[in-house]
């Protein structure tokens, strides 16, 4: 795709270079495929060469800048990584999530992800599920956003303008979890049209996370003394995510994608919750 307006790449990762008509460069998949009439400068932030994952006794930091190809080997069933923190066994179906062509798969980002905010963002999905705090770099300075409540809606995000994602912190009382993982799709290669992850926390808690389906994740959290049954969990389905909410595109209808989320929400609490079943 042809981006005749740029005049510059700009190697950079400070907010405070950032003005209007420039977008931060990540792995350039979204960028370059759709293109741009308005933009005048891309901020590329592989030039700040951020360690992609680091990991220390309080869970996992993941660079923005983190490629799929590189979070795969974080996924390894039997790698180091994943015997220490079990959560990890949800990387390699969400990273398989995006149906990838060796293009995405190699410079798509995972800040790129989230920042590109589309329903069906597995990297949105992930760190959602594992209580993900994103650092975020400002003109006014550094915050920090729960992932869950990054992404707003299809395409919408609480970034303000010139805001750029630092890191993904994962916390090791979300790794230390038990997780499953779900996703379904209209079509063998197509788009996720409904994808959760339920998680047993070491504490009995459970946690379901709902993507996807919905136009923004949608978290459901349980305590250890008043775990759902079948009807108990649909009733919080019910409550969490009115009609309007059930994502309508090309890739499921929301009524498809709201019957998807019932059944595969049940099939993870009987597999999170259920010993046996
Ligand atoms: C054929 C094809 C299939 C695709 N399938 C999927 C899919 O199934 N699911 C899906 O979610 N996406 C899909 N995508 C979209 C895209 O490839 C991914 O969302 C990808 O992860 C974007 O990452 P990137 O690093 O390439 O982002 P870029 O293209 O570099 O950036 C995308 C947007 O995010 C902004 N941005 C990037 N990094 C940051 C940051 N750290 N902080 C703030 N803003 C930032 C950029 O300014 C830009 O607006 C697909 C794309 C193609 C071409």
């Amino acid at each position: 795709m042809d981006m005749n307006t740029i005049e510059a790449i700009v190697p950079t990762a400070n907010p405070a270079e950032w003005r209007e008509g420039d977008a931060w460069l990540a792995g350039g998949t979204v960028l370059f495929s759709y293109g741009s009439q308005t933009l005048r400068r891309l901020l590329d932030l592989n030039s700040a060469g951020w360690e992609p994952v680091e990991e220390d006794d309080d869970g996992l930091t993941l660079a923005s800048t983190c490629t799929i190809a590189r979070l795969w080997e974080v996924g390894d069933p039997a790698g180091a990584t994943v015997a220490r923190w079990p959560a990890l066994g949800v990387v390699r179906p969400c990273c398989d999530a995006f149906v990838a062509s060796f293009k995405i798969w190699n410079l798509s980002t995972v800040g790129g992800n989230i920042a590109t905010s589309l329903p069906a963002g597995p990297m949105t999905s992930l760190c959602a599920a594992l209580d993900g705090v994103a650092t975020l770099w400002g003109a006014a300075g550094s915050r920090e956003l729960p992932v869950v409540e990054l992404v707003t809606g299809d395409g919408r995000n609480a970034l303000e303008p010139g805001e750029l994602i630092r890191s993904v912190r994962l916390p090791a009382h979300a790794l230390r979890a038990r997780t499953s993982f779900r996703r379904l799709s209209l079509s063998n290669r197509g788009r996720s049209g409904a994808l959760l992850i339920g998680r047993r926390d070491t504490d009995g808690g459970f946690v379901l996370t709902v993507t996807a389906s919905t136009k923004r994740p949608v978290q459901l959290r349980f305590a250890a003394e008043s775990l759902p049954d079948g009807p108990a969990l649909a009733a919080a389905l019910d409550a969490a995510i009115p009609a309007n909410l059930y994502h309508d595109d090309i890739h499921g209808l929301p009524a498809w994608r709201r019957d998807m989320t019932y059944r595969l929400g049940e099939e993870l609490r009987l597999e999170l919750l259920e010993e046996g079943a």
